[in-house]
């Protein structure tokens, strides 16, 4: 939490402010590339906060989510993007914000600059709605939160709808268009 689709709030407006400055899939994959960790371990330990490790520190940021976001930015979401938009043509598949995701290929240094900014924007985000985001794993000692009352049910529960209510206006603003 928040939501991990929701994560990309945090750093679609960068790309729609600076196009030229920013890798739109390396910003995205980024920011919601830390959760793989706890989808993938959630239906073993059934606990949404065991599964937050390596992925959700500062070291994974700059290894393994590195990785696997430009791998996911560079090869996985352009081939994806353009497989559905020949399937179904005509459904602005590729596009965002006035900019085709396929062709908008950036310089690796922005994909990798692209891809940590995301990355870290998801730790800064969960930092306000998690009892403990292992920041500096496999160091710790103790739990690292921004606020006391990030657990806090309305704390959380008002953080969800605001950053949910700009997901989806953000959605219909600029997915497909
Ligand atoms: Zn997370």
């Amino acid at each position: 939490m928040p939501l991990t689709p929701f994560h990309v709030v945090a750093v679609w407006p960068l790309y729609v402010r600076w196009p030229r400055r920013w890798d739109l899939l390396a910003l995205s994959m980024g920011a919601i590339m830390s959760d793989l960790e706890v989808v993938t371990v959630y239906p073993i330990v059934r606990t949404w906060e065991a599964g937050r490790g390596i992925m959700h520190s500062i070291l994974g940021v700059f290894t393994v989510n590195l990785l696997l976001a430009v791998l996911a930015a560079r090869y996985f979401v352009p081939w994806l993007a353009g497989r559905l938009d020949h399937r179904f043509p005509g459904k602005g598949w590729r596009m965002f914000a006035g900019h085709d995701i396929v062709t908008d290929r950036k310089r690796w240094g922005i994909t990798v600059t692209s891809a940590i900014m995301g990355g870290l924007s998801h730790l800064g985000l969960d930092v306000f709605m998690h009892y403990d985001t292992p920041l500096l794993w496999p160091w710790r000692s103790v739990p690292i939160a921004a606020v006391p009352w990030a657990i806090d049910p309305v704390w959380s529960t008002s953080i969800e709808v605001v950053v949910g209510v700009l997901f989806f206006f953000m959605v219909w603003k600029w997915v497909g268009k």
